[in-house]
Formats: structure tokens, sequence, C-alpha cells
């Protein structure tokens, strides 16, 4: 029997993990093992400077004090009793296209799998509010299936989002590299206190009519399917630093 790994950023009691855990439980034994508390746009950070503790709340259901980079850490090194087959991190409250990816902490769940090499998918449903997360979990289920029967080689990833409200088809796409505008909303506390809100334009500047990227397919009401791997060199960069390397070298300096 299979075994699949479920991690999130929203949160063990988030609905997104918990129909996900519902759709996959007939591909194989599902056990999630999440963050306590939301944890997005943590990307793959560590919890090194306090104790990491973590609850049983319930059948193959664990609640851990920590991002989910640690509940993957924590479940592979002390929870399972092997290593799964597959990890999925989702479905998350929101997409993860673009340059949003670098903040994720759904898509680092998944990363964090890909580091043990183990085949991963990240899961994210493209919608700002009233998240019903029943189609994604549908999809996802379908894909697990597929990812069960053919493995992804080591360290790659796939990065899912699918849109809300019905989808058209699925593509195969790239991550979007257009500039998407942080926002700094300023506001007061109650006490008079400046404090300020980070938020984000719904989507990027410039953004092409169409086009192969993971932003042109949501928008076109297709699921994207962008492959991400662990190894982040710029392989297209190499030749032309080499000479550099030359350049810089001891005697070269002197
Ligand atoms: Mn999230």
């Amino acid at each position: 029997m299979a075994a699949i790994l479920l991690t999130n950023d929203d949160g063990i009691h988030s609905a997104g993990i918990t129909s996900l855990a519902r759709s996959l439980s007939h591909l194989g034994q599902v056990i999630t093992v999440a963050p306590d508390r939301e944890r997005s746009a943590s990307s793959q950070a560590l919890t090194l400077w306090r104790p990491i503790r973590y609850q049983e709340v319930g059948v193959d259901r664990y609640s851990v004090e920590g991002t989910p980079a640690d509940c993957v850490i924590l479940a592979l090194n002390h929870i399972l009793p092997e290593r799964p087959d597959l990890v999925i991190s989702g479905i998350n409250r929101g997409s993860n296209l673009g340059h949003d990816i670098a903040y994720s902490g759904t898509v680092a769940g998944a990363m964090e799998a890909a580091r043990h090499g183990i085949q991963a998918a990240a899961v994210s449903l493209a919608r700002r509010a009233e998240f019903d997360f029943e189609e994604a979990a549908q999809f996802t289920a379908h894909l697990a299936g597929q990812l069960l029967n053919k493995p992804l080689p080591p360290g790659f990833i796939l990065n899912v989002n699918v849109p809300a409200g019905g989808w058209q088809g699925v593509r195969v796409t790239r991550q979007d590299t257009c500039p998407i505008d942080n926002l700094i909303v300023e506001s007061r506390d109650p006490r008079g206190r400046k404090y300020f809100w980070l938020d984000q334009e719904p989507e990027p500047r410039d953004l092409p009519a169409d086009g192969d990227s993971d932003y042109v397919a949501v928008r076109s009401g297709c699921v994207s399917i962008t492959p991400l791997k662990l190894d982040q060199t710029a392989l297209e960069l190499s030749s032309e630093l080499k000479s550099w390397a030359e350049f810089l070298s001891p005697a070269a300096c002197r």
C-alpha cells in the first residue's frame, strides 16, 4: 500500500489539507503532518532557535509547532515508520505563481521532500476568498495516482495551481517572470501607533495575453503544472563566468 505524507503552510486545521486527506484516502495510507497554525510565506525556513514539539490530534494526523519544512523533516526522521512514496503540500488558500514561489511555504514543503529524495507536489487554489477545495482535491487525487504509477526523477517537484470555479484544461507551464508589485498598507492601531501590513497586487504588471507561464494558464481557466527543480544553478551563465574565474584568480589579483 502506498504511503502519502501531507503537509501545508495554512495549518493542520485548514480546509484545504482536510479535503486533500479525504480525496487521497483511496490511494493508500495518508499521514498528515502539518503546522499547528498558519505559516504562509515562511518559505523553506527551519526552526533552530527553540524546541519543536508535536501532538497527535487524530488518526494519522500530527500537529507540529514548526514550519512546513520542519514538518517534513520531523515526519521523515521520527513520525513515519518508513519513507513515504509521495509528499503533497497544500491545498493552499491562494495561488503560488511567478515570483511568489520564492516566498511560498507550500512549495517549500514539497521542496523539502525533494531534498530528501522523495517525489512531491505543491498544490494551490488560485483564489483570494470563498474557498471550495473539493475540485482541486479531486484533481490532486488523479495527479497523485499518476505520480505513484510514474514517479518523478529525484530532485524535481510539481507546482500545481488550480483555478477556482471549474477548469478548462491542464497546461504544463513555466514560472512567470513578470514583476509583481508588493504593497505596504499603512494604518494606525487603537493607541495611535503606526503599523504596516504587507500586501500584493493580484496580478503581475505587463502580463502577456498568452504564453506558457503559470499566471497565463490560471487566468485562462486552466490548471497550471510547473516542474521545478532543487538544483538552482543557472547553467546559462556558467560559460561567461568561467572567464571571470581566471580574472579573479589569486595570480591575477596580486
Ligand atoms: Mn498558505
